[in-house]
């Protein structure tokens, strides 16, 4: 059995495995692809000290470090199932998807989170070649230039806004009648000069020169098809957690975000969670890796304080 088991091998389960065997633990990671939303990821120039990198190499120093440190590595598999301790000290149990059942003291979720896509053809031929889904990472690429936002939510509204004041021009798309933002964003976002709403416009296609993104096709309230000159489009239709198979067993939030303290404690004992999987706000790899590391030590700090014997 584990001390600290840690389910997830992005930036969160990677951060969260050294620091565990760091600390003497006897560390599992079930990593069923390391780097998780890093290797879906172009340039990164955020993660503060590195002042520039690339999604797979990111993702390779990542697995490089952890295997600096003794952490047995479950490669290639995916949890199904989480069993918390009966008892305090007693062992949780993680069912594998192949049908293994491991056991530890601990155990840290950081299964991630995924962003909705739009679903419309020339989306996943443009990722990361213009179609991006994270304004704080990809904002500064399109300095000056013409940018739609797909989304009339929270997250879109807000990610409009946030871009209005670093791109040259702002298409905010909302597939219904109305924005769904809350009033204050909506009044902030039609005072900006440069952002256009537009309402009952469905995005239908992203369109592209074969390498990046020219524009995008929408079909308009009028039922015809409307096409914008465009070189981005951010996708903000909502950031799905990668938590559907531990509802019923702790406690998630109502977008499926697993509630945790600010020390990372899950509704379980003995469980902890960091990452996009969490509640905690902003979904960036620097807070990852800082919400893994808080989550090894809570799990050190809960394990010493178990009652001998
Ligand atoms: P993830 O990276 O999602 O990793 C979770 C891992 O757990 C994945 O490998 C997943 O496959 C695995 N997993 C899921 N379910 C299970 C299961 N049941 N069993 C086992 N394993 C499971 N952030 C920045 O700071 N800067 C950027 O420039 C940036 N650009 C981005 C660009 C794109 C296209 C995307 C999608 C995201 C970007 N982000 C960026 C966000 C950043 O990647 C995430 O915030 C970060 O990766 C979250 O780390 P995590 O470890 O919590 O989760």
């Amino acid at each position: 059995p584990f001390d600290v088991l840690i389910v997830g091998s992005g930036p969160a389960g990677a951060s969260a495995a050294v620091y565990a065997a760091r600390k003497g633990l006897r560390t599992g990671l079930v990593a069923d692809r390391f780097g998780g939303q890093v290797m879906d990821t172009a340039g990164i120039e955020n993660f503060i000290s590195i002042r520039e990198t690339e999604g797979p190499r990111l993702s390779a120093q990542l697995e490089a470090h952890v295997r600096d440190y003794e952490v047995e590595i479950i490669a290639g598999q995916r949890a199904k199932e989480l069993f918390p301790a009966a008892s305090p000290g007693a062992m949780h149990g993680i069912a594998l998807e192949s049908g293994a059942i491991l056991h530890s003291r601990t155990v840290i979720l950081a299964t991630g989170a995924h962003w909705r896509q739009l679903g419309v053809p020339g989306e996943e031929t443009y990722r990361t070649k213009g179609v991006a889904y994270c304004p704080h990472c990809d904002g500064p690429f399109y300095k000056g230039k013409r940018v739609a936002v797909a989304g009339g939510g929270n997250s879109g509204v807000e990610a409009a806004i946030d871009l209005a004041g670093i791109v040259g021009h702002v298409t905010l798309l909302q597939r219904g009648s109305k924005l769904k933002a809350d009033r204050v964003l909506q009044d902030k976002l039609r005072s900006l000069p440069n952002v256009t709403v537009l309402t009952e416009a469905l995005t239908t296609r992203i369109e592209g020169d074969g390498s990046k993104v020219t524009g995008l096709t929408y079909r308009g309230g009028d039922g015809q098809d409307h096409s914008l000159a465009l070189d981005g489009v951010f996708v903000q239709i909502g950031l799905l957690p990668n938590t559907d198979w531990l509802r019923g067993t702790l406690s998630l939030n109502a977008f499926g975000e697993i509630e945790i303290d600010d020390h990372g404690a899950t509704s379980a004992p003995g469980v902890f969670a960091a990452g996009d999987a969490t509640t905690t706000p902003y979904k960036q790899i620097v807070i990852a890796v800082g919400e893994g590391a808080k989550s090894a030590l809570s799990a050190f700090d809960y394990l010493i304080r178990l009652p001998t014997g």
